[in-house]
Protein backbone atom coordinates (compact mmCIF):
# COMPACT_ATOMS: atom_id res chain seq x y z
CA UNK A 1 0.00 0.00 0.00
CA UNK A 2 1.81 3.01 -1.52
CA UNK A 3 1.68 5.97 1.48
CA UNK A 4 3.25 8.53 -0.70
CA UNK A 5 1.23 11.86 -0.23
CA UNK A 6 0.20 12.82 -3.79
CA UNK A 7 -1.94 16.02 -4.03
CA UNK A 8 -3.88 16.30 -7.31
CA UNK A 9 -6.26 18.87 -8.54
CA UNK A 10 -9.08 18.78 -6.20
CA UNK A 11 -12.37 19.13 -7.33
CA UNK A 12 -12.96 22.65 -9.49
CA UNK A 13 -16.49 22.73 -9.95
CA UNK A 14 -18.28 26.44 -10.16
CA UNK A 15 -20.86 24.53 -7.88
CA UNK A 16 -20.45 25.34 -4.27
CA UNK A 17 -18.42 23.67 -1.70
CA UNK A 18 -19.52 20.28 -0.28
CA UNK A 19 -20.13 20.56 3.50
CA UNK A 20 -19.37 17.32 5.11
CA UNK A 21 -21.91 14.59 6.03
CA UNK A 22 -23.16 14.19 9.99
CA UNK A 23 -22.47 10.75 9.30
CA UNK A 24 -19.16 10.72 11.62
CA UNK A 25 -21.54 12.04 14.38
CA UNK A 26 -24.35 10.06 14.07
CA UNK A 27 -21.65 6.97 14.23
CA UNK A 28 -20.24 7.85 17.30
CA UNK A 29 -16.75 8.48 16.98
CA UNK A 30 -15.51 11.63 15.84
CA UNK A 31 -12.04 11.09 15.64
CA UNK A 32 -9.71 8.65 14.97
CA UNK A 33 -5.69 7.83 14.18
CA UNK A 34 -5.17 8.71 11.08
CA UNK A 35 -0.93 7.35 8.97
CA UNK A 36 -1.36 9.58 6.15
CA UNK A 37 -4.01 10.07 3.33
CA UNK A 38 -3.06 9.41 -0.61
CA UNK A 39 -5.24 11.48 -2.83
CA UNK A 40 -4.74 9.86 -6.61
CA UNK A 41 -4.13 6.24 -6.04
CA UNK A 42 -4.98 3.95 -8.61
CA UNK A 43 -4.27 0.69 -6.89
CA UNK A 44 -6.52 0.96 -3.98
CA UNK A 45 -9.66 -0.22 -5.20
CA UNK A 46 -11.74 0.57 -9.12
CA UNK A 47 -10.80 3.81 -10.71
CA UNK A 48 -9.17 7.16 -9.13
CA UNK A 49 -8.92 6.41 -4.77
CA UNK A 50 -9.14 8.95 -2.40
CA UNK A 51 -7.07 6.67 0.28
CA UNK A 52 -7.54 6.74 4.11
CA UNK A 53 -4.39 5.22 6.01
CA UNK A 54 -5.00 4.85 9.43
CA UNK A 55 -2.32 4.03 12.01
CA UNK A 56 -2.44 0.47 14.33
CA UNK A 57 -2.33 -2.95 13.10
CA UNK A 58 -2.60 -6.41 15.27
CA UNK A 59 -0.47 -8.31 12.89
CA UNK A 60 3.36 -8.01 12.11
CA UNK A 61 3.83 -9.06 8.66
CA UNK A 62 7.52 -10.03 7.39
CA UNK A 63 7.10 -8.42 4.70
CA UNK A 64 4.97 -5.57 5.79
CA UNK A 65 6.49 -2.27 4.12
CA UNK A 66 4.43 0.27 6.47
CA UNK A 67 5.57 -0.79 9.80
CA UNK A 68 5.58 2.60 10.59
CA UNK A 69 1.83 1.93 10.87
CA UNK A 70 1.76 -0.63 13.22
CA UNK A 71 0.86 1.46 16.37
CA UNK A 72 -1.68 4.13 16.40
CA UNK A 73 0.33 6.44 17.58
CA UNK A 74 2.68 6.80 15.15
CA UNK A 75 -0.36 8.45 13.18
CA UNK A 76 -2.45 11.60 14.23
CA UNK A 77 -5.19 12.21 15.67
CA UNK A 78 -8.52 13.60 13.24
CA UNK A 79 -11.86 14.47 12.97
CA UNK A 80 -14.12 12.75 11.29
CA UNK A 81 -15.53 15.06 9.46
CA UNK A 82 -12.46 16.91 8.91
CA UNK A 83 -11.36 14.13 6.89
CA UNK A 84 -14.66 13.78 5.38
CA UNK A 85 -14.21 17.58 4.40
CA UNK A 86 -11.49 16.89 2.86
CA UNK A 87 -13.17 13.93 0.70
CA UNK A 88 -15.47 15.81 -0.09
CA UNK A 89 -13.26 18.78 -2.10
CA UNK A 90 -12.28 15.57 -4.48
CA UNK A 91 -15.70 14.08 -4.63
CA UNK A 92 -16.14 15.19 -8.41
CA UNK A 93 -13.10 14.45 -9.21
CA UNK A 94 -13.29 10.47 -7.88
CA UNK A 95 -16.48 10.50 -9.57
CA UNK A 96 -15.18 11.46 -12.81
CA UNK A 97 -12.44 8.64 -12.34
CA UNK A 98 -14.58 6.12 -11.55
CA UNK A 99 -13.23 5.90 -8.05
CA UNK A 100 -14.06 6.59 -4.29
CA UNK A 101 -12.70 6.48 -1.25
CA UNK A 102 -11.08 3.46 0.18
CA UNK A 103 -9.78 2.97 3.98
CA UNK A 104 -6.70 1.17 4.54
CA UNK A 105 -3.91 0.95 6.97
CA UNK A 106 -2.70 -0.66 9.27
CA UNK A 107 -5.61 -1.87 9.83
CA UNK A 108 -8.89 -0.28 9.97
CA UNK A 109 -10.63 -2.73 11.67
CA UNK A 110 -8.20 -2.28 14.47
CA UNK A 111 -10.52 0.95 15.02
CA UNK A 112 -13.90 -0.06 14.20
CA UNK A 113 -16.51 2.72 14.77
CA UNK A 114 -13.97 5.64 13.18
CA UNK A 115 -14.30 3.49 10.22
CA UNK A 116 -17.55 2.94 10.11
CA UNK A 117 -17.89 6.80 10.27
CA UNK A 118 -15.52 7.50 7.58
CA UNK A 119 -17.60 4.93 5.67
CA UNK A 120 -20.69 6.27 6.59
CA UNK A 121 -20.00 9.98 5.81
CA UNK A 122 -18.59 8.60 2.19
CA UNK A 123 -21.84 7.37 1.45
CA UNK A 124 -23.73 10.28 2.21
CA UNK A 125 -21.41 11.76 -0.59
CA UNK A 126 -22.62 9.48 -2.86
CA UNK A 127 -19.10 7.81 -3.23
CA UNK A 128 -18.08 4.40 -3.64
CA UNK A 129 -16.56 2.91 -0.23
CA UNK A 130 -13.53 0.09 0.15
CA UNK A 131 -11.96 -1.15 2.97
CA UNK A 132 -8.89 -2.86 2.67
CA UNK A 133 -8.48 -5.81 5.56
CA UNK A 134 -6.50 -8.40 6.28
CA UNK A 135 -10.05 -9.32 7.54
CA UNK A 136 -7.87 -10.81 11.51
CA UNK A 137 -10.32 -8.68 12.99
CA UNK A 138 -13.36 -8.94 10.87
CA UNK A 139 -15.98 -9.67 13.97
CA UNK A 140 -15.25 -6.01 14.16
CA UNK A 141 -17.20 -5.05 11.49
CA UNK A 142 -20.66 -4.92 11.89
CA UNK A 143 -23.69 -5.09 9.84
CA UNK A 144 -24.16 -1.92 9.53
CA UNK A 145 -20.67 -1.11 8.93
CA UNK A 146 -20.64 -3.98 5.76
CA UNK A 147 -23.70 -2.43 4.35
CA UNK A 148 -21.86 0.98 3.87
CA UNK A 149 -18.67 -0.98 2.16
CA UNK A 150 -19.29 -1.59 -1.52
CA UNK A 151 -15.81 -3.68 -1.66
CA UNK A 152 -14.06 -4.86 0.61
CA UNK A 153 -10.08 -6.23 -0.44
CA UNK A 154 -9.10 -8.83 1.66
CA UNK A 155 -5.60 -9.87 1.99
CA UNK A 156 -5.58 -13.70 2.84
CA UNK A 157 -1.63 -13.94 3.16
CA UNK A 158 -1.19 -17.74 3.28
CA UNK A 159 -3.65 -20.29 3.25
CA UNK A 160 -1.94 -22.69 5.77
CA UNK A 161 -2.17 -22.19 10.22
CA UNK A 162 1.61 -22.61 10.38
CA UNK A 163 2.50 -20.44 7.28
CA UNK A 164 -0.40 -17.89 8.19
CA UNK A 165 1.16 -17.52 11.91
CA UNK A 166 4.96 -17.91 10.97
CA UNK A 167 4.17 -14.67 8.49
CA UNK A 168 2.30 -12.59 10.65
CA UNK A 169 2.30 -13.71 14.18
CA UNK A 170 -1.85 -14.28 14.36
CA UNK A 171 -3.97 -16.88 13.49
CA UNK A 172 -5.62 -17.72 10.15
CA UNK A 173 -9.16 -18.61 11.33
CA UNK A 174 -10.55 -15.43 12.10
CA UNK A 175 -9.92 -13.93 8.19
CA UNK A 176 -11.43 -16.79 6.86
CA UNK A 177 -14.50 -17.18 9.28
CA UNK A 178 -14.38 -12.60 7.96
CA UNK A 179 -14.49 -14.47 4.13
CA UNK A 180 -17.11 -16.54 4.57
CA UNK A 181 -19.38 -13.77 6.51
CA UNK A 182 -18.46 -11.08 3.56
CA UNK A 183 -19.99 -14.10 0.83
CA UNK A 184 -22.85 -14.78 3.17
CA UNK A 185 -23.32 -11.32 2.33
CA UNK A 186 -23.09 -10.80 -1.15
CA UNK A 187 -20.35 -8.61 -0.46
CA UNK A 188 -17.99 -7.91 -3.24
CA UNK A 189 -14.48 -9.06 -2.69
CA UNK A 190 -11.04 -8.07 -4.50
CA UNK A 191 -8.82 -11.09 -2.57
CA UNK A 192 -4.82 -9.85 -2.69
CA UNK A 193 -2.26 -11.73 -1.97
CA UNK A 194 1.52 -11.26 -1.64
CA UNK A 195 3.91 -13.24 -3.79
CA UNK A 196 6.80 -14.04 -1.60
CA UNK A 197 9.44 -16.27 -3.20
CA UNK A 198 10.34 -19.41 -0.56
CA UNK A 199 7.58 -18.19 1.76
CA UNK A 200 4.54 -17.69 -0.17
CA UNK A 201 5.46 -19.24 -3.48
CA UNK A 202 3.67 -23.01 -2.18
CA UNK A 203 2.10 -24.31 -5.52
CA UNK A 204 -0.12 -26.67 -3.39
CA UNK A 205 -1.02 -24.13 -1.35
CA UNK A 206 -1.95 -21.36 -3.18
CA UNK A 207 -4.11 -24.15 -5.30
CA UNK A 208 -6.10 -24.50 -2.53
CA UNK A 209 -6.48 -20.87 -1.70
CA UNK A 210 -7.52 -20.68 -5.37
CA UNK A 211 -10.26 -23.57 -4.75
CA UNK A 212 -11.07 -21.88 -1.91
CA UNK A 213 -11.76 -18.14 -2.91
CA UNK A 214 -13.83 -19.86 -6.02
CA UNK A 215 -15.99 -21.41 -3.85
CA UNK A 216 -17.18 -18.29 -1.79
CA UNK A 217 -18.75 -17.14 -5.20
CA UNK A 218 -17.97 -13.14 -4.28
CA UNK A 219 -14.89 -12.62 -5.28
CA UNK A 220 -14.54 -10.56 -8.53
CA UNK A 221 -10.98 -10.52 -8.92
CA UNK A 222 -7.76 -11.62 -7.67
CA UNK A 223 -4.46 -9.14 -7.29
CA UNK A 224 -1.31 -11.15 -7.06
CA UNK A 225 1.32 -8.73 -5.38
CA UNK A 226 4.72 -9.20 -6.43
CA UNK A 227 6.92 -9.18 -3.13
CA UNK A 228 8.80 -5.97 -3.01
CA UNK A 229 11.65 -4.08 -0.17
CA UNK A 230 10.69 -0.78 -0.80
CA UNK A 231 9.61 -0.43 2.91
CA UNK A 232 13.17 -1.59 4.10
CA UNK A 233 14.34 1.36 5.17
CA UNK A 234 11.82 1.87 7.79
CA UNK A 235 12.46 -1.57 9.48
CA UNK A 236 15.84 -0.03 9.85
CA UNK A 237 15.04 3.39 11.16
CA UNK A 238 13.10 1.82 13.72
CA UNK A 239 15.63 -0.62 14.84
CA UNK A 240 13.86 -3.68 13.85
CA UNK A 241 15.47 -7.02 12.31
CA UNK A 242 14.63 -7.53 8.46
CA UNK A 243 13.88 -10.96 8.17
CA UNK A 244 13.94 -10.96 4.51
CA UNK A 245 16.84 -8.98 3.49
CA UNK A 246 17.98 -11.62 1.54
CA UNK A 247 14.96 -12.63 -0.33
CA UNK A 248 14.46 -11.13 -4.06
CA UNK A 249 11.03 -9.91 -5.35
CA UNK A 250 9.30 -12.64 -7.38
CA UNK A 251 10.14 -13.19 -11.22
CA UNK A 252 7.47 -12.11 -13.70
CA UNK A 253 7.12 -16.02 -14.84
CA UNK A 254 6.26 -16.89 -11.18
CA UNK A 255 3.80 -13.97 -11.00
CA UNK A 256 2.55 -15.10 -14.15
CA UNK A 257 2.46 -19.06 -13.09
CA UNK A 258 0.84 -17.70 -9.85
CA UNK A 259 -1.81 -15.88 -11.21
CA UNK A 260 -2.68 -18.78 -13.85
CA UNK A 261 -3.08 -21.23 -10.76
CA UNK A 262 -5.79 -18.28 -9.69
CA UNK A 263 -7.44 -18.36 -13.49
CA UNK A 264 -7.44 -21.93 -13.66
CA UNK A 265 -10.39 -21.96 -10.51
CA UNK A 266 -12.23 -19.62 -13.13
CA UNK A 267 -11.13 -16.71 -11.19
CA UNK A 268 -10.37 -13.25 -12.81
CA UNK A 269 -6.71 -11.83 -12.03
CA UNK A 270 -5.58 -8.53 -12.34
S1 LIG B 1 -1.52 -6.24 7.77
FE1 LIG B 1 -0.52 -4.74 6.42
S2 LIG B 1 0.09 -3.04 7.79
FE2 LIG B 1 -0.36 -4.83 9.10
S3 LIG B 1 1.65 -5.81 9.41
FE3 LIG B 1 0.64 -6.83 7.66
S4 LIG B 1 1.40 -5.76 5.82
FE4 LIG B 1 1.84 -4.44 7.64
Amino acid sequence: MPLTDMPVAPDRCPCAPLAAPQGAARAGVREGWVHSIETGAAADGPGIRYVVFLSGCPLRCLYCHNPDTWHQRNGRLAAADEILSDIARYRGFLRAGRGGVTISGGEPLAQPRFTAALLRGCKALGLHTAMDTSGVAGNKADDAMLADVDLVLLDIKAFSEARYRRLTGAPLAPTLAFAHRLAAVGKPVWLRYVLVPGLTDDRREIEALAGFAAGLGNVERVDVLPFHKLGEYKWADSGRPYRLADVSPPSRELVDEVCGLFRSHGLRTA
